[in-house]
């Protein structure tokens, strides 16, 4: 017998029919005698619904009260779900018992949209599983010292089950989602892309750090910071199929250094549209200049993510960064307006049609010209590389957003990672 945490995303729990069937496969699961707390998403679509009707009312500018508002809303989502998961398992004839984040509580910092977890009290979840409870906690949500509510980050329910399995000190964290475990890149958008047994979690971090949307990030973080045995398999298989078959399926995160010495150069493809560029033209180039312009991005809590300066010209230089798209605007509103002005900059430009797309594998540690072909590849279909940002095991490269399924399969299909169709 193991404690076990199961997470269902949005589409598993699309439907009062998809709920009852995560209800069987959650029941099979008690009935082999493991301890059992599930940690489902808002139905699919929810979140975007109710955060659809906020914008409808919302002022033109986001202020933090605003915020706190848009995460009280958004976290009701979860709330119905935890209920009707609740309710189905106890249609299958087992006890079960559901907490939204507030009530165990979850505790996260007070950054609005974005709250990183800090604690779970696990008293009330372990003296229901003592009992014989299944336990059924809201995804995505939690609450401030304040006792605000918070939500932490789209696809935040991955990581609030991490967290769960991390600090209850769970056997493993399964995570059930529409497709059936983590692929070379979007199967959606290659459907030549091969499904991982297995993938670092090194790899993993990348994948999803740059994009790929099957895990959060931060999910993986915690699942590498508490050692958490993560896999990540399809709710869309029969409810009832031989329990020790659905435990071995889909792709298991591993932490050995060893376990993918032999694989391929690349592991696999990550795109991002989510981001935008800026570019501030003519700034003096002399020492603090990047400090200049990025102190203030900072202090805005804007996230910069590629940055490059360019060479100077009669001691004058180009510098352009990329940001989150939903910070795009106030990013040019405050380098037209407080940054050019301060460094005597000769104009601000800027980009939101752009993409991100990296190639990522432990194997680029080991061998050399790796970027070299990634930038080749690019060349050969005419597509035009804006920036680059490379570290050990993965490569970057910001290009026109209109060009980003022709990167993606270009790249999939030269590094040989092409397979069978996916099964999607
Ligand atoms: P959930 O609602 O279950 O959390 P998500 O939509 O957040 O599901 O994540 C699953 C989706 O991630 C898949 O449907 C797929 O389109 C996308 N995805 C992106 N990159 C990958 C990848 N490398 N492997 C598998 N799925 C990926
Ligand atoms: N419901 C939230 C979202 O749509 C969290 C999640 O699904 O993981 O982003
Ligand atoms: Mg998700």
């Amino acid at each position: 017998m193991a404690l076990i945490v199961h997470k269902y995303g949005g589409t598993s729990m699309g439907s009062t029919e998809r709920i009852r069937n995560v209800a069987k496969r959650v029941a099979k699961w008690a009935r082999a005698g493991h301890q059992m707390i599930v940690v489902p998403s808002a139905m699919s679509g929810e979140t975007n619904r109710l955060l659809g009707l906020a914008k409808e009312l919302q002022p033109a500018q986001i202020t933090p009260s605003v915020m706190r508002e848009l995460d009280a809303i958004a976290a009701t989502g979860e709330q119905v779900s935890v209920g009707l998961l609740s309710i189905a398992l106890q249609a299958e004839g087992l006890q079960a018992v559901s907490y939204a984040g507030w009530q165990l509580p979850i505790a996260t910092d007070s950054s609005f949209t974005k709250a990183r977890i800090q604690q779970i009290d696990d008293v009330r979840v372990r003296a229901d599983l003592d009992a014989g409870k299944v336990v059924v906690i809201t995804g995505f949500q939690g609450v401030d010292d304040s006792g605000n509510i918070t939500t932490l980050g789209r696809g935040g329910s991955d990581t609030s089950a991490v967290a769960v399995a991390a600090a209850m000190k769970a056997a493993e964290c399964l995570i059930y989602t529409d497709v059936d475990g983590v692929y070379t890149t979007d199967p959606r958008v290659v459907p030549e892309a091969r499904r991982l047994a297995t993938i670092s979690f090194e790899e993993m971090l990348e994948m999803a750090s740059l994009g790929s949307k099957v895990l959060q990030i931060r999910s993986v973080e915690f699942a590498g910071k508490y050692r958490v045995k993560l896999r990540v398999l399809s709710s869309f298989t029969d409810w009832d199929i031989d329990i020790d078959e659905e435990a071995r399926s889909g792709t298991l995160i591993t932490f050995e250094e060893e376990a993918n010495m032999e694989q391929a150069v690349v592991s696999g493809i990550a795109f991002n549209r989510d981001e935008a560029k800026v570019t501030i033209l003519g700034v003096p180039d002399k020492p603090g200049v990047a400090f200049r312009i990025l102190g203030p991005v900072a202090e805005a809590n804007i996230d910069v993510d590629v940055i490059i300066q360019n060479v100077s010209h009669d001691g004058k230089t180009d510098f352009s960064f990329t940001v989150h798209r939903n910070d795009y605007q106030r990013t040019l509103d405050l380098l037209k307006t407080q940054i050019a002005p301060a460094t005597g900059a000769r104009e601000v430009t800027g980009d939101a049609r752009i993409c991100k797309v990296s190639i990522v594998g432990i194997g680029m540690k080991s061998h050399v010209g790796v970027a070299a072909t990634m930038f080749r590849i690019l060349s050969e279909e005419g597509i035009n590389i804006q920036m680059i940002s490379t570290s050990e095991i993965k490569t970057s490269v910001v290009i026109d957003e209109k060009y980003m399924e022709l990167a993606v399969r270009a790249l999939h299909r030269a590094f040989e990672l092409d397979g069978e169709p996916a099964r999607v």
